[in-house]
């Protein structure tokens, strides 16, 4: 692990995404801490962020906000991808990280988050999700801040 560009990464991952059809109509908002440094692996850390931005552009059904934002709170580099989705249902809360689960009938592997939890838990951080009031979900992914 080494100190990586949480900026650069954010900026790379959208890029990457808005070059395919899911978030072509989807407006991407910044509110980025400028400098800040998780200690990472720029590779797995970029597959999060890109299922993150996935699963967005996806429960949106192609149509609306993302905000990704990144912040220093305390010892932790924070990243944060929230959307104007349906938000997450009760039922499906306890189950997001459970691998092959899916709600996207024979579209989804139900593999994205699991991945991205265990690659997360790998470099000593942690994802949460949330619902956020009058808005959609938001998954925060929390790493050691250099
Ligand atoms: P997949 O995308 O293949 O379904 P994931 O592991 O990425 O698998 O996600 C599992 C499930 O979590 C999704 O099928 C969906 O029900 C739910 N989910 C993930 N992201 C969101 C989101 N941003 N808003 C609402 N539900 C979500
Ligand atoms: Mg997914």
């Amino acid at each position: 692990l080494a100190p990586v560009d949480m900026s650069q990464v954010v900026e790379t991952c959208v890029r990457l995404v808005r070059a395919g059809p899911e978030l072509s109509h989807v407006e991407v908002d910044f509110t980025l801490e400028p400098g800040l440094l998780a200690r990472a692996d720029a590779g797995p850390l970029s597959q999060i962020v890109i299922n993150l931005l996935l699963n967005a552009a996806q429960a949106m059904k192609g149509q609306g906000r993302v905000r990704v934002s990144t912040r220093r709170e305390g010892s932790e580099a924070l990243l944060a991808v929230e959307d104007t989705g349906p938000g997450i249902p009760p039922e499906v809360m306890p189950r997001l990280f459970e691998p092959f689960f899916t709600t996207k009938e024979g579209k989804g592997t139900g593999l994205g988050l699991a991945v991205s939890l265990h690659l997360t838990q790998s470099m000593g951080g942690r994802l949460t999700a949330e619902n956020v009031q009058g808005s959609g979900a938001r998954f925060t992914l929390h790493l050691p801040a250099t």
